[in-house]
């Protein structure tokens, strides 16, 4: 009785290990397939500004002496290679985040400070496009890497730039939550559809190709963000979006939690 009691617990037991196996493998060739992905968005996405490119400079090898065309010809070229530009510097962060080691970048970082520089930095960007960008920031300090937090709120407020009405505002919050510190990025915006609001973090992913791009959008500030607010410890979700408008939250860990992640 004991005998065949105890053989059938190891039964059980390897079959509790196959079945962590089976979805082992199973996460794997998901990554796996996530990464054939990314590859072949990246080509597709690097492609399409580097045709343009090309076919502007035939165009202006062809036609030089065309005034409007050539200044046509060269506002587009610099939009284009912009964009690129916005996208190489992307993919080279989200590379370089394999190798990232964040307690060799963290230090204690005021968060409110942070935040009323980047809002100074950027009022003048918003005021070109009628809009009003307002910092309420408690005292806050958390243990972070300086410059990736700087990449991860540029991001948020860039976008509610982008995708803002005129006259519109954007109001940036950070609250003291303890073992936290909260921050919100809340916009007047265009809002996020229901069916898109799953997507918004995965990579090239957009609503509207042609406002994103108009814009020098690239689909990758979002996963970027993300991917740099977890290397942190933190989260980040998007709380709330409507026709109304739209609040991105991010979550730190504070300074006294230093190898603490967020549950
Ligand atoms: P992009 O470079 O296109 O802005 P992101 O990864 O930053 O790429 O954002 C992905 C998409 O999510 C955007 O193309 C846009 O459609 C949508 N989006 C992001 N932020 C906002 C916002 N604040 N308001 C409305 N839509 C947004």
């Amino acid at each position: 009785y004991y005998m065949s009691d105890s053989i059938e617990r190891n039964i059980s037991a390897m079959r509790e290990e196959q079945r962590k196996l089976e979805l082992a493998i199973r996460k794997l060739q998901e990554l796996e397939k996530q990464q054939k992905q990314f590859i072949g968005n990246i080509s597709h996405e690097f492609k399409t500004p580097l045709t343009a490119i090309k076919a502007y400079i035939e165009l202006l090898s062809m036609y030089r002496d065309d005034p409007k065309l050539t200044d046509e010809a060269i506002e587009s070229m610099g939009k284009e290679t912009e964009r690129l530009y916005e996208m190489v510097d992307k993919v080279l962060r989200l590379a370089a985040l394999e190798k990232y080691d964040f307690e060799q970048q963290a230090e204690t970082v005021r968060l409110d400070e942070l935040l009323h520089d980047l809002g100074s930095r950027m009022r003048g960007k918003a005021a070109k496009f009628d809009l009003t960008l307002r910092v309420e920031a408690e005292p806050a300090a958390v243990w972070a890497d300086r410059e990736s937090l700087i990449h991860i709120f540029v991001n948020l407020i860039d976008n509610a730039i982008k995708y803002n009405a005129p006259g519109g505002t954007i109001t940036v919050r950070a609250r003291n939550r303890g073992s936290f510190a909260e921050i919100e990025v809340e916009d007047t915006g265009i809002g996020i559809p229901g069916e898109a609001q799953v997507n918004v973090f995965e990579p090239f992913y957009t609503v509207n190709k042609d406002r994103s791009r108009q814009s020098g959008g690239t689909g990758l500030g979002l996963p970027l963000a993300k991917r740099l607010t977890e290397a942190q410890g933190g989260t980040i979700e998007l709380a709330a979006s409507s026709a109304a408008g739209t609040l991105f939250r991010v979550r730190l860990p504070a300074r006294e939690r230093r190898s603490g992640r967020l549950e």
